[in-house]
């Protein structure tokens, strides 16, 4: 019970890295607000189930008026916010040329300017605290480049530098806040990622072949990163990006 007594916040909720993520902190102590712009009731419901304290809030991480909301309940529920998990996003697989500035500015607003929204509640309230842990669901793509993920690519490498920033402004006001840069995850934004290729079957495959794992990464795997990076065992760790991507960028 690595977060008993803690109170968290996920992002992306309700699906893939951020239910995984959002299981796994239930399972480990901590009371889950479970949050996402599509319904996290019947996952919460479950959680509820096992015993957990677990809550769903409807919120789209791109709007201010819903991310105050969120935290404005989770701070009437506990008083508090021990983590959060910025896990929300969209992917798109295009190159810059075929990228509309709607595409554009929807990943932005989404994927840099969610967690943007999400940390600056959390760090006033964190610093208040005097405590806190903010990881950040960036990618691998926050590191290497890689083709038809422009977009997607520029938002997460802006999560990883704003992670890195922000660890600069208020590890010493007791906020520890890193990244975690998963690899492919078998997901349904990577299977819609992948839908939207040529020849899907191929790209799969070329994928799965990138790792040196062979593999996809499953939900759970990130999961237990993200706690590691949540959680007291990660006392020493500010402002780094943990890669969790099959050996994919390892060579
Ligand atoms: P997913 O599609 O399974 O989950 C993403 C969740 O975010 C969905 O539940 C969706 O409803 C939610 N969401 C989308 N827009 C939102 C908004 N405006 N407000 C609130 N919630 C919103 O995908 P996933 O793969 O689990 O993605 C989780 C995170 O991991 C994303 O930030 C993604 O960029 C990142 N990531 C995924 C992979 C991968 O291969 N799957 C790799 C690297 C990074």
């Amino acid at each position: 019970m690595r977060l008993a007594g803690r109170s968290a916040i996920v992002t992306g909720a309700a699906s893939g890295i951020g239910l995984a993520t959002a299981r796994l902190l239930a399972a480990e102590g901590a009371a889950v607000i479970l949050a996402d712009v599509a319904d996290c009731g019947p996952e919460a419901t479950a959680l509820v189930r096992t015993g957990a304290a677990a809550r769903a809030v409807t919120c789209d991480v791109s709007r201010e008026d819903h991310v105050r909301r969120l935290f404005a309940i989770s701070r009437q529920d506990r008083g508090r916010v021990d983590v959060l998990v910025n896990a929300a996003g969209i992917g798109l697989q295009r190159t810059v040329v075929d990228t509309t500035l709607g595409e554009w500015r929807r990943l932005v607003d989404v994927n840099l300017g969610g967690a943007f929204l999400c940390c600056r509640e959390a760090v006033a309230l964190m610093r208040a605290q005097g405590s806190g842990v903010i990881v950040n669901v960036a990618s691998e793509l926050a590191v290497v480049g890689a083709p038809e993920c422009a977009a997607y690519a520029a938002t997460k490498g802006g999560v990883l530098q704003l992670t890195r920033a922000m660890a600069a402004d208020h590890t010493r006001e007791g906020i520890r806040i890193n990244a975690v840069c998963p690899g492919p995850v078998d997901t349904p934004l990577l299977d819609d990622m992948i839908a939207a290729t040529p020849d899907p079957e191929a790209e799969r495959r070329d994928i799965m072949e990138s790792a040196l794992l062979g593999r996809l990464g499953r939900p759970e795997e990130i999961a237990h990163a993200i706690l590691f990076l949540a959680s007291d065992d990660s006392s020493y760790v500010v402002g780094t990006a943990l890669v969790v991507d099959g050996g994919v960028t390892a060579v």
